[in-house]
């Protein structure tokens, strides 16, 4: 019946051009989004950078990602020099370049489309919230752009309370002393919406001394551009983040909370043809799932942190001692770029001693470890789209914040939503070893569970629930922003 309201014929259809970041976190919360939009009846152009489009095309053995006539995969030059390797670029110079050298071959893809007989003319863009240069091209076609927020909602606000933390001389900071004498514990109490966080809870990008960061002129840009938006969409769901959603919806230009979009699009009796358009940058182990099939409900702790933190070569070690010594089953999916300059490698006594008890991956399907019931706690770094994904689980986390939002996301887990434990300081063998043990077999780690699951009830109500505000919000979204004229 969608289609038929939206109109069957390919020429009737409204057509949104999808352009995520391009780095994992971000790619995946668009594709779902995208698929969603297709389920109602959207024709879809999903646009990588060339770079990920061959990683995309590597780690599926594919010549090709098109699935559906109607569902389109086009790129554009990220701007970066082509390299071949296998990991995320240099976030800083991938902002950089994408906010300085996409735009042009943006506006050429949406003149090719737009020319094209095999696709309905442009009716709107969604762009992630990083790639706000995209306004531009939107706005010289009189077309209506959302911008996909794929950090969260507390994150977020931190980002546009940037220009007051430079306001207050609370960043740049002074020196790098102020990196460890105790500054960034300085407490904020002024964002509204956010009852008390410390500086170091601010995403991290205010950890520098230089004015003129890369980042920080890049964020100011994005946070000031985001009000030309026609809408914005943030990947949480009303319960989880109520009031700092209030405070968003009073700063910008209409905010839907969409989430999780995971479950979202679990809801919708996807073809198949769909299912199989996925977004993995690394090629996925499937034998983690089987492996999980024979152990005990809320047996195992999940390790995986995420697609860009780098540690050091001492830092594994003392989390691969602390996982041993602590006697738990764990699943630790170890990407090969995890240790910074170099491969990560484990001592042969570490995966002797665990033999039995351990399972080593270098990528899986995140969600369905999550969802698998052996699974009872998750050692993150507490990216957004992981956390959200563990709170849709019913997991509690032990949180090991690398950079960004990361870290807000961490105090809100540990502070706010009683579903965390923070890794504070140095990563320390006996410490890993005696979070681990209280994750998993202390009162505080049962507590945490519980916690978990309700919000996890909660996470589904907002999406199955009759008045659910995530699916009231997605269909609000699409009835009034991408279908309506800007
Ligand atoms: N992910 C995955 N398999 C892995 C590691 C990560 O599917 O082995 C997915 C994960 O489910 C999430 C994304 O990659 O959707 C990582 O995003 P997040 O925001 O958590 O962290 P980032 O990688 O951006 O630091």
């Amino acid at each position: 019946r969608e289609r038929e309201r939206m109109g069957s014929k390919a020429s009737e259809k409204p057509h949104a051009v999808c352009i995520p970041y391009p780095a994992q976190g971000h790619i995946n919360p668009m594709l779902k989004l995208a698929k969603l939009l297709h389920y109602k009846g959207f024709h879809i152009t999903f646009v990588n950078t060339v770079y990920n489009h061959e990683r995309l095309l590597k780690s599926r053995g594919a010549k090709s990602l098109d699935g559906l006539p109607s569902f389109r995969f086009k790129t554009i030059p990220d701007g970066l020099p082509l390299t071949d390797a296998n990991a995320t670029q240099h976030i800083p110079s991938l902002c950089y370049s994408t906010s300085k050298n996409c735009l042009a071959p943006f506006r050429s893809l949406l003149s090719v489309l737009n020319s094209s007989p095999n696709s309905p003319p442009v009716t709107c863009i969604v762009a992630d919230g990083g790639m706000t240069f995209t306004l531009d091209a939107a706005q010289e076609l009189g077309l209506p752009e959302v911008l996909l927020k794929t950090h969260s909602a507390c994150g977020f606000l931190c980002y546009l309370h940037y220009a007051h933390l430079i306001e207050k001389g609370l960043t740049p900071l002074k020196d790098a002393t102020y990196l460890t004498n105790g500054y960034l514990d300085t407490v904020i109490d002024w964002i509204p919406g956010i009852r008390s966080i410390r500086l170091r809870d601010i995403p991290t990008f205010i950890r520098t001394t230089d004015p003129d960061d890369i980042m920080l002129k890049y964020l100011a840009v994005e946070m000031e551009r985001a009000q030309r938006a026609s809408a914005i969409v943030i990947n949480t769901f009303d319960a989880l983040e109520h009031d700092v959603l209030e405070e968003l919806s009073r700063l910008l230009p209409p905010v839907y909370s969409i989430g999780s979009l995971h479950l979202q699009l679990n809801q919708i009796p996807a073809d198949n043809d769909l299912k199989s358009i996925g977004s993995n940058l690394w090629s996925e182990e499937p034998e983690c799932l089987e492996w999980l099939d024979s152990k005990a409900p809320n047996s195992v702790i999940y390790v995986n942190f995420g697609s860009i933190t780098v540690m050091k070569d001492e830092q594994l070690i003392e989390f691969a001692w602390g996982l041993a010594n602590s006697n738990i089953t764990f699943l630790w999916v170890i990407r090969p770029d995890l240790v910074a300059g170099k491969l990560a490698v484990l001592p042969p006594e570490f995966v002797e001693e665990t033999k039995g008890r351990s399972m080593l991956a270098s990528w899986c399907s995140q969600e369905q470890v999550l969802n698998h019931p052996a699974v009872g706690g998750f050692l993150t770094h507490s990216g957004w789209n992981s956390t959200i994904e563990s709170v849709c689980a019913g997991v509690p986390m032990i949180c090991w914040p690398f950079f960004a939002d990361q870290q807000t996301n961490c105090r809100f887990c540990c502070k706010e939503w009683g579903i965390g434990m923070e890794i504070d300081g140095d990563v320390k063998r006996n410490y890993i070893e005696g979070l681990a043990r209280k994750l998993m077999e202390g009162k505080e780690g049962k507590e945490m569970r519980k916690k978990a699951m309700e919000w996890k009830k909660l996470a589904e109500e907002a999406i199955t629930a009759p008045n659910g505000s995530s699916f009231l919000n997605l269909d609000e979204l699409v009835n009034q922003k991408l279908l309506s004229p800007k």
